[in-house]
């Protein structure tokens, strides 16, 4: 038997340190993704973006790095192993679950007459990768007017933007940090709420925006505002290779894909599908894998220990140790698996700024107590 690729990821993650970063460079658009198990080196980076596709729960990835370290061609790389999931068919996100918790005055009329036909109101699609190019106007995030319906028709009809359309799918941006405030506000607000409401003239409609959150920046090309950051669950850092011999393969590899990437897909077919059979199997151990209580323990020391104040904290920690667990095929996360996210989850959480805030508000309210105690003991 061909050793699980999963668990040799999941297994060398402790060693963090063993960050090389294979440079695959391709300029080549729309073909055959990039080989996920042909990327040379980059533990940390495979590690979180598996662990995001086991539990989107974790709350997005961002990819730090400089350029050239292959973080566009991992996340294309994602799409032959996304699971397959279930879709609502109608554009106001209708479904059976709505249905059945709202019953029929959630849905729309439409739907509602569906229900009456026996007909489905969802189907089963693969998750797939929904990119928001940075030069994307507002009315493409959130939705528009429909122009040519407008004007051959004379009919108002609001279509669906970015947002609605990465609904139940993976929302990925590429230099996160170069969005456009505007823009950023309308996903920070989806991504709060997993809807967003559009108003255009007379008509008001509600989307659907539940999506997991990539993105990928180089530092050196400006931050990222704090609120945007905190989003993202998982941070992996992605280095230039160190090692000489990784990087002659990263090259030869890259110069396969550029020749022939059908070819290379097809090399690596098998690796590909018994890794996305492992991570499926993982999803489905997911909702059984509990936490103990020594890992529990562990986890919130670390938090408290870091200074962490965003609660997310919490959530990216434990939900990606429970996705390592379940990729490791245990029912119950351990301190170990707790550590080998660590790094991941808790990076870059701390923030000098509210330290030194939290801390003159404690010297402010210290002296202010002093002075009220003053007051009531005085005659
Ligand atoms: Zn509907």
């Amino acid at each position: 038997m061909a050793r699980s690729k999963l668990l040799e990821l999941l297994r060398s993650a402790p060693a963090f340190q063993a960050s090389q970063t294979g440079y695959v460079d391709h300029g080549v658009a729309d073909v055959e993704p990039f080989p996920f198990p042909a990327i040379v080196g980059q533990y940390e980076m495979k590690l979180a973006l598996t662990l995001a596709v086991i539990n989107p729960a974790v709350g997005g990835v961002l990819l730090l790095g400089p350029r050239g370290t292959a973080k566009t061609t991992a996340v294309r790389s994602l799409t032959d192993l996304l699971p397959v999931a279930r879709r609502s068919l109608c554009e106001n996100g209708c479904s059976e679950d709505l249905l059945e918790s709202g019953g029929i005055s959630a849905i729309c009329d439409t739907c509602a007459q569906k229900v009456g036909y026996g007909e489905p109101l969802t189907s089963f699609e693969r998750v797939h990768i929904v990119n928001l190019p940075l030069n994307a106007r507002l009315e493409d995030v959130v939705g528009g007017i429909d122009e040519r319906l407008a004007l051959e028709q004379h009919r108002l009809r609001l279509e669906r933007g970015i947002l609605s359309q990465a609904d139940g799918h993976i929302l990925y941006i590429d230099e996160v940090n170069m969005l456009d405030n505007v823009i950023a506000n309308a996903i920070l607000d989806a991504a709060s709420q997993g809807f967003y409401s559009v108003r255009r003239g007379p008509q008001k409609l509600s989307y659907r925006s539940n999506f997991l959150l990539l993105g990928s920046m180089n530092p050196e090309e400006g931050t990222l505002r704090p609120q945007l950051f905190d989003r993202f669950g998982l941070r992996a850092v992605v280095r230039g290779l160190q090692n000489a011999e990784q990087r002659y393969l990263a090259y030869e590899q890259a110069m396969w894909y550029r020749r022939d990437p059908e070819g290379m897909a097809a090399a690596f077919a098998e690796q590909t599908m018994a890794l996305a059979d492992e991570i499926d199997a993982a999803r489905t151990l997911l909702e059984r894998v509990s936490i103990g209580a020594s890992a529990k323990q562990e986890g919130l020391r670390l938090i408290s220990e870091m200074g962490i104040e965003s609660s997310r904290a919490e959530i990216t920690l434990f939900e990606a140790a429970r996705a390592f667990a379940a990729g490791n095929e245990q029912d119950a996360v351990t301190v170990d698996d707790i550590f080998s996210v660590a790094a991941l989850a808790l990076r870059f959480r701390h923030s000098a700024t509210i330290e030194d805030f939290l801390e003159q508000q404690e010297v402010d309210d210290a002296r202010l107590n002093a002075l009220l105690a003053e007051k009531s003991s005085a005659p």
